[in-house]
């Protein structure tokens, strides 16, 4: 299947896309929804390309004038929007902000042009601003500038506020002729019933280890050694992760997820404060955001867990950290792994809604240093995971 960039993984996906353009049956609006860093941005500007490339042969052929000016993300056809800073305009989302910060977005552009991996981040941006759908919402009527479909693409779509999702409703239940909008998101649950349901849905799944070794030697020119490996399994399917861990001493890295459970262990507030803010200070510019982090500390407890149980060191993630791996398991034996990892995962789901991260942090310690000696109260559990008491040894 010949791809305008390679594309890492999800084959059905793409088989999907293609089928709905030879049919020439295009959906009102796409919902590419599924776990981070599985490729549901480059394969949405993957969609864009075999739906504007010109050749008569097979799509996107990445020659024609189409496919060109969409590899540079600069196809007429195309809108993307993303979150940005706060600026003064009501129509205009750019009005207002300073050189520098339209420098950043021109670079960040730039950037995801030669690596559709790579996220569109600003500082300071956190929210899609009302002002970029409104702007979207004047220039979609203007006529189709070349052949083709006009697509926007909207990039982290949890991103938009009530306000934003509700102006953009009715555009996308009746678009003007030849226009698709392509919804992507990491985070579905934060994306309104209203409009999942006038989405079709193209669900991402995370990649394979294999898939990410090979990604790892298009996009970052590694090719497959113990390093990539360890990557690969440490990025557990994200491949966003493993582009950002390519780029990182790992050793660090180890030692830092070390120093994090140090802390937990021994339970002295000082060392917790410094851990809380540590995590705080984790920045997506970096690619190590503070879920990441966590999902690490995850795999480790899972690590330990599959040790204690099955002693198959090629199950494991960290395969060298052995040595601690061991030790940790030998000294806690009554450690409650499966309040570690939902602890983890309540954790991570109230980051992601931005609620009181540093309260959220430090209960967060406080209850796994319980479940690691396996003194975790059972009420303390949170409403949204299934769970089941019993289970607490
Ligand atoms: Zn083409």
């Amino acid at each position: 299947m010949k791809t305008l960039f390679p594309i890492v993984g999800q084959r059905a996906i793409l088989e999907m896309l293609h089928q709905i353009a030879e049919n020439d049956r295009y959906a009102n609006a796409y919902l590419f929804h599924g776990p981070r860093g599985t490729g549901k941005e480059a394969v949405a500007i993957e969609f864009a390309a075999i739906m504007n490339c010109q050749s008569e042969d097979e799509r996107p052929c990445g020659t024609c004038k189409g496919c060109k000016q969409m590899r540079h993300l600069q196809h007429p056809n195309l809108t993307q929007i993303f979150a940005l800073p706060g600026g003064s305009g009501d129509r205009d989302p750019l009005k207002g902000l300073s050189e520098s910060v339209i420098e950043d977005i021109q670079e960040a552009v730039l950037n995801k042009s030669e690596n559709p991996y790579q996220k569109i981040r600003i500082q300071r941006a956190q929210n899609i601003k009302i002002s970029s759908i409104r702007q979207m919402q004047k220039n979609i009527h203007m006529g189709l500038a070349e052949s083709g479909r006009k697509i926007v693409l909207i990039f982290e779509a949890e991103r938009m506020s009530t306000e934003a999702f509700n102006s953009i409703l009715k555009i996308v239940e009746e678009p003007p002729p030849h226009t698709s909008f392509i919804f992507c998101t990491g985070a579905i649950h934060l994306i309104p019933e209203t409009i999942q349901s006038r989405c079709q849905m193209a669900p991402f799944r995370l990649l394979t280890t294999e898939e990410i070794i090979n990604g790892l030697d298009d996009y970052a020119s590694l090719e497959s050694g113990e390093k990539v490996k360890r990557i690969a399994r440490m990025a557990n399917g994200d491949f966003g992760f493993a582009l950002a861990l390519a780029d990182r001493n790992l050793e660090e890295l180890e030692a830092q997820i070390v120093k994090f459970l140090q802390a937990i262990m021994g339970g002295k507030p000082l060392a917790i404060k410094e851990q809380v803010d540590y995590l705080r200070s984790l920045t997506s510019e970096s690619g190590l955001t503070l879920y990441r982090f966590l999902q690490l500390i995850q795999l480790w407890m899972r690590d330990a867990h599959l040790w204690s149980e099955t002693e198959n060191l090629n199950q494991l993630v960290f395969q060298q950290m052995i040595d601690k791996i061991k030790k940790f398991v030998e000294h806690y034996e009554y450690m409650d792994y499966d309040s570690a990892q939902i602890l983890l995962e309540n954790a991570v789901d109230f980051i992601e809604r931005n609620v009181y991260i540093r309260l959220a942090l430090y209960s967060l310690q406080v209850q796994l240093h319980q479940a690691i000696h396996g003194k975790l109260q059972e009420k303390i559990y949170g409403h949204r995971h299934r769970y089941n008491p019993n289970s607490i040894r």
